[in-house]
């Protein structure tokens, strides 16, 4: 329906012929609604697991990207199916609110889904399959609490983190350097963690990558690395005991606007302007150092005679540096950003201890450090890029490792804070999934009515995560799910699980393997309200093609 007006201003309402729009009801909404979602999941099973695939996307523009991450995987794919695009939804939120066990989600829903259109076709009302797996649910999350343990660790003792950080690196491209990634992760969340308020703000570390050395030279840095370098090549590289003036207004004489209008008819006028301008450049200098700056840090950029002037009042300056950076420097330094020249005081400026200039190799590239600044508490991690990998060993190949690594640290980074916040842990390797899919089970017998079939349509879901991780590591799936299954009932032992590395044992604890238990229980919960969704659509009105 759509409003539209006559020549004369009159409105009048245009009805779309309601036979043009293509409509699907009732079962076969559902099963429609279900075919989708389930070829979504079934890109990302795949992927799952340390001996999971990587997957290659091209944007419409070019660019390449491979990567193991499930919400990196969805995001990047075009997809224009709207149920396609809620388990791409699904695989974000998972992402937002826990950061790692993006792919395990979308398989998990996709497994859920796959039972659920089983039951569908034996009659059973969507409702009651929605309400079924609601219970399940349940009973699943509340299981996963009583199997997890806590796990202690302080800041001196970060190993415990190190090892799950390394869990969630195994998976990832950039396995080869887990130990030191992880490392690194854990060292960057304590640095910025507040252990008794028992959270972390991940926005103080910074993620940084350039092209080049080898992954093994991603180092952590307690300040801030910037991606500039002084304004003239001949400013000091190193300033001890830096004073900083973070600027967001401009660093240069005011220009005349298009709106004014300046006569310069002699040449004597023009000499009187120059100098003009010159001398209120120098009264600017002259103020930063009066209030004791030692290196100027502007948002803007100033022209090459200022640049020049500078380098003579032996001021040094960065030019050109971003928003988010200026803040994070002010924050890092303890300084204030001064939005307008006048109001510069000396309670204003930041403070680092050490500001430098590094240079890479033969390269031109150069990076701004600042460390030993007056609040430690951001921290920047710093990626080299890597050429190990023999497939992607083109020209673009160091970047398209640096994304990934961005991304897989992010994972590992996310990791840690979750454990700082709640220090509960499941194992991995797909055995809290066994071991729930076997709690789900036995209570299904409790329950006389027709849930008790989605109850153990949901134990069954459970084990999709497992078969995918055997089958993604070359074992065969059914037998190396019935035998470790078998496994945990007979020793009651929920750490049994899918051996992937072929390391000889399927204790998950002997093997190291964790995951958070926040991040498994969200898995579970978001899986489940995505399915009961789609479930509950019977209904599907789309326009019709053109
Ligand atoms: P996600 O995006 O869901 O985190 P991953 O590709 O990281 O997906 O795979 C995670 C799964 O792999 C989890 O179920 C985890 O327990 C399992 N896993 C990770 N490392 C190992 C390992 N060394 N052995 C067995 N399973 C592992
Ligand atoms: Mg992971």
């Amino acid at each position: 329906m759509a409003l539209a007006f006559d020549e004369f201003g009159r409105p009048f309402i245009i009805l779309r012929e309601q036979e043009k729009k293509s409509r699907l009801r009732g079962l076969d909404a559902q099963k429609s609604n279900i075919a989708s979602a389930k070829a979504v999941a079934r890109i990302l099973r795949t992927s799952l697991g340390p001996k999971g695939m990587d997957k290659m996307l091209q944007s419409p523009d070019g660019d390449v990207t491979i990567t193991n991450d499930g919400a990196t995987i969805l995001e990047q794919m075009d997809v224009d199916n709207q149920i396609a695009k809620l388990m791409v939804e699904l695989s974000r939120s998972q992402d937002y609110e826990i950061g790692d066990g993006t792919t395990g989600v979308v398989v998990m829903a996709g497994a859920l889904l796959e039972q659920a259109e089983k039951l569908l076709e034996r009659g059973i009302h969507p409702i009651r399959v929605a309400e079924g797996y609601e219970m399940a649910s349940r009973i699943a999350f509340d299981h996963l609490e009583r199997i997890s343990t806590k796990f202690e660790f302080s800041a001196d003792n970060i190993e415990p983190l190190v090892r799950t950080c390394m869990t969630t690196l195994s998976s990832k491209i950039v396995n080869r350097c887990k130990r030191a990634l992880a490392e690194i992760a854990v060292k960057a969340v304590l640095a910025v963690a507040d252990l008794e308020r028992k959270d972390v703000n991940l926005d103080l570390i910074k993620v940084e990558g350039k092209v080049g050395g080898k992954l093994e030279d991603t180092e952590l840095i307690y300040g801030i690395v910037v991606d500039k370098d002084m304004s003239h090549p001949q400013m000091p590289k190193r300033i001890e005991d830096a004073k900083i003036a973070i600027l967001t207004c401009p660093f240069e004489p005011p220009k005349p606007k298009t709106k004014h209008k300046v006569d310069i008819d002699t040449v004597e006028k023009f000499q009187t302007l120059r100098e003009q301008e010159q001398k209120y450049f120098d009264e600017m200098v002259q103020k930063c150092k009066d209030v004791g700056a030692t290196l100027v840090i502007c948002q803007w950029g100033f022209d090459d005679e200022a640049n020049h002037l500078l380098m003579h009042r032996n001021l040094p300056a960065v030019r050109w540096v971003g928003g988010v950076e200026l803040e994070l420097i002010a924050i890092a330094t303890g300084g204030r950003i001064v939005p307008r020249f006048q109001e510069l005081s000396p309670e204003k400026l930041g403070k680092a201890g050490l500001v430098r200039e590094k240079s890479f190799g033969t390269t031109k590239d150069r990076m701004l450090y600042i460390e030993k600044c007056a609040n430690s508490r951001a921290v920047t991690i710093f990626i080299r890029g890597d050429s190990f990998n023999e497939t992607i060993r083109c020209g673009t190949g160091n970047k398209m490792m640096i994304e990934e690594t961005k991304r897989s640290l992010h994972d590992a980074l996310c990791v840690a804070r979750n454990l700082i916040r709640n220090n509960s842990i499941v194992y991995g390797g797909g055995s809290a999934e066994i071991a729930c899919s076997i709690a789900v089970e036995t209570a299904a017998d409790r329950h006389p009515g027709v849930e008790q079939y989605a109850i153990r349509s949901f134990a069954d879901a459970l084990d999709a995560v497992p078969l995918a991780l055997s089958e993604n590591s070359g074992l065969s799936p059914i037998d190396t799910l019935t035998a470790v299954k078998a496994q945990q009932v007979k020793d009651n032992n929920p750490h049994c699980g899918i051996d992937c590395n072929d390391v000889g044992t399927n204790d998950m604890k002997e093997q190291n393997v964790f995951e958070t238990l926040i991040g498994k229980q969200q898995q579970i919960l978001l899986a489940t309200q995505v399915v009961k969704m789609i479930l509950k659509i019977d209904d599907v009105i789309s326009p019709s093609e053109y």
